[in-house]
């Protein structure tokens, strides 16, 4: 099984042909509101694909804490780790929403407000709301959910103490841990270590990597600094160029048993690159946990993602199974 243990939000969003200044009001689209946050987006890509998939993450006992529970259930996910409110733990989803209510001081459901201006550029504003209320207690409540699991996939959007948990409880029950940096922010040695791989985008790369600016523009680079900070493997991804992986036995040619090759993505033509790594990440954790080497599951993944690219919308345009199946018949 795959455990996601992540953020899940409300993505609320307006279309503007230019942000206000200070004090200034302008007028935009419609709203669209649209399940999100890194960690229900890669539960939900994983289960479109057939894993068996949970998600622990925190929402609040509110109308976007549903719908999040809603496309999680759609994509076929498992619900038993999505906690309701700030005080709910896990397995007793739905039976106890209003505990928190109770004592006054309940969380709301984690809001991201996006603007996308007429160049297509976003501009964002998160409240994480529940996603903070995520603790290294409730990792320790879950501890089924961990033991059930072949691969627990992290991203860094609930308080790094939680992900640090989250990490540990991986490696003491045997789960390869597959860790997104994302937001960038400085991790645990020892957590570092157990990832297997540390995946992320150029951004996050240059973020991570103390002198990014220094760097030059040779992902094989960033990939070799990556590999300098610890963890046991690294997987770079590169848009329309696909990804680079990096580790041990990866590839034909190895130096002292490290390798490096990149894994092209499919041509497709983009229409909304939101969510795309995240559907990325999802596939790879599912398809390292059914066994597959790393650059399989990222042979896979970059299919993934570049059908998620494809259409609009971030958890509405992850494929399922059969459509990466006929992406490779053609
Ligand atoms: P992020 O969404 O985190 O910024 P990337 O932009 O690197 O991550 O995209 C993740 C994956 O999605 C890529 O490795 C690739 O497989 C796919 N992808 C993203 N953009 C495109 C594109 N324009 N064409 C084809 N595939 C894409």
């Amino acid at each position: 099984d795959l455990l996601v243990v992540g953020s899940a939000n409300a993505d609320l969003v307006i279309g503007l042909d230019r942000r206000p200044g200070p004090g200034e009001t302008v007028l935009g689209s419609d709203l669209m509101i649209h399940p999100g946050g890194k960690g229900a987006n890669q539960a939900a890509a994983a289960a479109r694909l057939g894993a068996r998939t949970t998600l622990l993450a925190r929402v609040g006992d509110d109308a976007y804490g549903r719908m999040l529970a809603e496309a999680q259930r759609d994509a076929g996910a498992a619900l038993a780790g999505l906690l309701v409110g700030s005080t709910d733990t896990p397995g007793t989803v739905g039976k106890s929403g209003t505990d928190g209510a109770a004592e006054g001081k309940d969380a709301p459901t984690g809001v991201a407000l996006i603007t996308v201006d007429a160049a297509g550029d976003n501009s964002i504003v998160v409240s994480p709301g529940a996603n903070a209320r995520l603790t290294p207690d409730d990792v320790a409540a879950a501890r089924e959910l961990f033991e059930a699991a072949a691969v627990v996939s992290l991203q860094l959007e609930i308080p790094l103490e939680t992900v640090a948990a989250a990490a540990r409880a991986a490696a003491e029950h045997g789960a390869r841990l597959v860790l997104n940096p994302s937001p960038p922010a400085r991790l645990p040695e020892d957590v570092l270590a157990l990832c297997d791989p540390l995946v992320l985008n150029e951004h996050e790369a240059r973020l991570l990597l103390d002198d990014g600016q220094s760097l030059t523009a040779d992902p094989e680079e960033w990939a070799t600094a990556l590999l300098a900070l610890g963890p046991r493997s690294v997987v770079v991804t590169l848009g329309a160029e696909g990804a680079l992986v990096a580790g041990p036995g990866v590839g034909s040619e190895t130096t002292d048993g490290i390798g490096m090759v990149r894994v092209p993505s499919p041509r497709v033509r983009a229409v909304d690159t939101t969510g795309a790594g995240d559907a990325f990440t999802g596939a790879l954790g599912w398809r390292l946990g059914r066994g597959d080497r790393l650059e399989d599951a990222v042979g896979y993944a970059v299919r993934v993602g570049a059908l998620a690219v494809t259409r609009p919308g971030a958890q509405e345009s992850y494929p399922g199974a059969e459509e990466i199946g006929a992406a490779d018949a053609r």
